[in-house]
This record gives C-alpha cells, sequence and structure tokens, in this order.
C-alpha cells in the first residue's frame, strides 16, 4: 500500500470554525475542551440506536442533549442520566448531525485506550453511526463516512488514516460497537489506506 500523506487527500466538504459544512448542527453541553486543542489525533467510530435497534427518533438527539425522557422507553430509565456526546452522528439515510465542534473534546470515548495512551476523548474525534451490532449499515452511511474522513484528515494533519480505530477496540470488554457488521475492509478501500490491523480484526 502506497504511502499517503494528509496534503494530498481530497476534500468534498469543508469545515469552518470546528464545524462540518454538511451537518445539521444540534449543540450538545455535554463537551469541554480538550487539554491540548492541537492534538487531535485519533477517529473513532461507534454505532448507536435509540430506542436499542431502532431507527429514526430522536432518541439521540435528546440523549446527546440531555433531554431524554425517561417515561419514553424502559431502557430509558437506565441511561436519561448520562451526560455524553459525541462530534458527529451519521444516520442511517447519511443525514449528517454534530453535537460538538471538533476542537472541543466531546464526551464520546469513557474509559479507554489507544497504543497506550489513555483518556481517548482528549484527542479523538468521534463518530456514531445509527446501527447496531446485529446489521449492515447503509451505502449512504459508508459514502458520508469517507467523504467526511477526508474532510477531517484535510483539516486536521495531525490526524491520520492509520489512527483510525472502534469503540471496541479502545475499550475492550467495555463496549462492542461498532460491531462486527462495520466494514473495516469497504473503509479501507474507500480511504485508499491500510487501516491498523487491529481494528479490523472483527470484520464479518
Ligand atoms: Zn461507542
Amino acid at each position: 500500500m502506497p504511502k499517503t500523506t494528509n496534503k494530498h487527500v481530497k476534500a468534498t466538504h469543508a469545515i469552518n470554525k470546528g464545524i462540518l459544512d454538511i451537518a445539521r448542527v444540534n449543540p450538545s453541553p455535554n463537551h469541554d475542551e480538550r487539554p491540548n486543542q492541537d492534538d487531535i489525533s485519533l477517529i473513532v467510530i461507534h454505532n448507536i440506536s435509540l430506542p436499542p435497534n431502532e431507527f429514526g427518533g430522536d432518541g439521540i438527539d435528546q440523549l446527546f442533549t440531555n433531554t431524554l425522557d425517561k417515561n419514553d422507553h424502559p431502557f430509558y430509565e437506565e441511561i436519561h442520566e448520562l451526560r455524553v456526546s459525541s462530534h458527529l452522528l451519521i444516520r442511517r439515510d447519511g443525514e449528517v448531525i454534530q453535537y460538538v465542534p471538533f476542537e472541543k473534546r466531546a464526551w464520546h470515548a469513557g474509559e479507554s485506550s489507544y497504543l497506550g495512551r489513555t483518556v481517548c476523548n482528549d484527542f479523538s474525534i468521534g463518530i456514531e453511526m445509527e446501527g447496531t451490532d446485529f446489521e449492515p449499515f447503509t451505502d449512504a452511511q459508508y459514502q458520508v463516512l469517507e467523504t467526511t474522513i477526508n474532510a477531517l484528515l484535510k483539516r486536521y494533519p495531525t490526524l491520520s488514516k492509520q489512527n483510525i480505530t472502534g469503540h471496541e477496540n479502545i475499550s475492550p470488554g467495555r463496549k462492542t460497537d461498532p460491531g462486527p457488521y462495520f466494514k473495516w475492509q469497504k473503509l479501507e478501500k474507500a480511504l485508499d489506506a491500510a487501516l491498523p490491523a487491529e481494528a479490523c480484526k472483527g470484520d464479518k
């Protein structure tokens, strides 16, 4: 695989003031300052669906903006007090929602470690794919994920194609997302990059 540098990445989306131009912005209070704004060096892929295994509703927006009603679903009783967020959500139809500007620290990874470095929220960008561990993601989602990652690589040269991973890899035993149906090989092909082996080990 040829070595590529970020400056040759073709960006199709712009990022201004930490916001992706195609995103619908829905600000989450669940963020704070990064310890070092110049160290944005990891992309973490997740999956989420709320209620679990249901798509298209307002649950994720509500969770990330602390407006989840615990009476709406039995599972919400467990999670409505969580204070979490991610930078981006890519919905099943490819819509992108941004909750936290990239320069700020979103609260997506929790206890985590990447190549020996802990507290991955400090230096990572979290991207949620609307989905589950039990079924494939959509082509629209992969397409938007690819163009979004290219835009991020272009805007933040401290990111690299080699430092993209899944939540399950940085919080093993505690997290299982994005799960076995996330096609790392598809992403590798789209980005024309060899992703780290550990990212791909769960591929189905
Ligand atoms: Zn996750």
